[in-house]
């Protein structure tokens, strides 16, 4: 894998990768961390583990967030334990997805919709209901065998311009391409944008769908960040990052979906009526000063106090003899733990639905993954809920623990007992 000409050969970050200065300032600094989807087999625990930096930055030319410090994509991405099924919530989600799209842009049975990142083939199934053509491109090798059950066609690598030259050899140009939570994971943007230019059939359309910089700021989520978000995406450096390259965002909503979400149209310079929401969210981001440095500082700031006072919770409890389990092993769940410290001796276990990680331990802090029958049959008597973001689905899903007593700990917006 060929790294951003922006990143150095340590991994630093030379330059902004959406403007290319050098105007990056760091405000919030992480520590070192494991990879965030590397869950481990028992035998790996007892080997030497990789960290690396995780710091954040701000660009004060262009205003765009991110890492100071990229990990090599093929590190992250080729084995990869994250499946989209394995929320129903999500799953859900991306059907709805693939509904709005096709209506929207009129899609029929000669247009072809390449989801890039398309993981286990969630979305591209929900596409695949309306007998659209389906094209999905991933890097993770693992992954492949669900969309082949599916009757997904596949490219198996990283999309960039150079595969996307050969995708559009072998499959044609898509009239629509996806990429739903990948976006922040390209470091090479650039060449990415261009990638998709070049592969969107006339009046095509790219959609995006991120983390989204303002709600990540309004719930103090510092968990969103870890080495395979390079990006934290606002609509304005978006947009500039689209403009370079001769596209533009032509529409754009929040969607209260994770943990509050940006979806975005993009198509080609010429194509496509921009609608006033482009504006509205700008405008928006203006007022809340996602263009500041200071506000950013004042995150960190946050950040830090949040960190005391999650600890204060938990160890009130420890104190009290309290046992301590978690629910949900999300990548994001790793910063948490990394950050805080916390491995074993505070959390007994991880419940956790996907078998995909079963019976693994998580990167760093080397807590056990377990299933989330574990609950019932252990009672802890509290549980930090890791997986904030599906709130409602899991407390809905383990009633009966709490039936019997059994107490969840929310860690944002800040530490609460319910
Ligand atoms: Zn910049």
């Amino acid at each position: 894998m060929i790294l951003s000409q922006k990143v150095s050969r340590e991994g630093r970050l030379a330059a902004c990768i959406v403007c290319g200065t050098k105007q990056v300032r760091a405000f919030l600094n992480l520590g070192r961390t494991a990879l965030a989807n590397k869950f481990l087999t028992q035998e790996e625990c007892a080997r030497p583990e990789p960290t690396f930096p995780l710091e954040v930055g701000f660009c004060t030319s262009c205003s765009h967030v991110q890492l100071m410090d990229h990990v090599p994509p093929s590190a992250m991405f080729t084995d990869y334990l994250y499946i989209s099924s394995a929320s129903d919530a999500l799953a859900a989600h991306l059907v709805k997805l693939s509904d709005g799209v096709v209506g929207r842009f009129r899609l029929g049975p000669s247009d072809l919709v390449m989801d890039i990142g398309c993981n286990d083939g969630t979305l591209l199934k929900g596409f695949q209901r309306h007998g659209v053509k389906t094209l999905g491109v991933d890097p993770a090798v693992n992954l492949a065998p669900f969309t082949d059950a599916s009757g997904i066609e596949r490219f198996t690598g990283f999309f960039n311009s150079q595969t996307a030259r050969h995708i559009v050899a072998r499959w044609g140009k898509a009239a629509a391409i996806t990429a739903t939570n990948t976006f922040p994971h390209i470091p090479d943007l650039e060449d990415f944008i261009k990638g998709v230019r070049s592969a969107l059939a006339p009046g095509g359309v790219f959609v995006i769908e991120a983390h989204y910089l303002q709600d990540l700021l309004e719930q103090g989520a510092f968990d969103t960040i870890y080495h395979e978000h390079v990006s934290y995406w606002a609509l304005r450096p978006m947009q500039a990052a689209f403009e370079r390259l001769g596209m533009h965002i032509v529409d754009v909503e929040r969607i209260p979906f994770h943990h509050g979400q940006l979806r975005v149209f993009v198509q080609r310079e010429g194509e496509g009526a921009v609608q006033p929401s482009v504006a509205g969210i700008l405008e928006e981001e203006k007022d809340k000063g996602l263009d500041r440095f200071d506000i950013f500082q004042r995150f960190a700031e946050r950040t830090y106090r949040l960190k005391e006072k999650l600890w204060k919770v938990l160890n009130d409890l420890l104190v009290r003899g309290k046992r301590l389990a978690g629910y949900g092993a999300p990548a994001k769940g790793n910063t948490l733990l990394s950050f805080l410290g916390m491995g074993p001796e505070v959390l007994k276990f991880i419940a956790d639905r996907s078998p995909l990680k079963q019976g693994r331990y998580t990167p760093g802090t080397h807590v056990p993954v377990v299933p989330p029958e574990r609950l019932l049959e252990d009672q802890p008597d509290y549980v930090l809920l890791l997986a904030w973001n599906f709130a409602d689905e899991v407390l809905r899903q383990q009633d009966e623990y709490r039936r019997r007593g059994g107490r969840f700990i929310l860690p944002f917006p800040e530490a609460k007992i319910i």
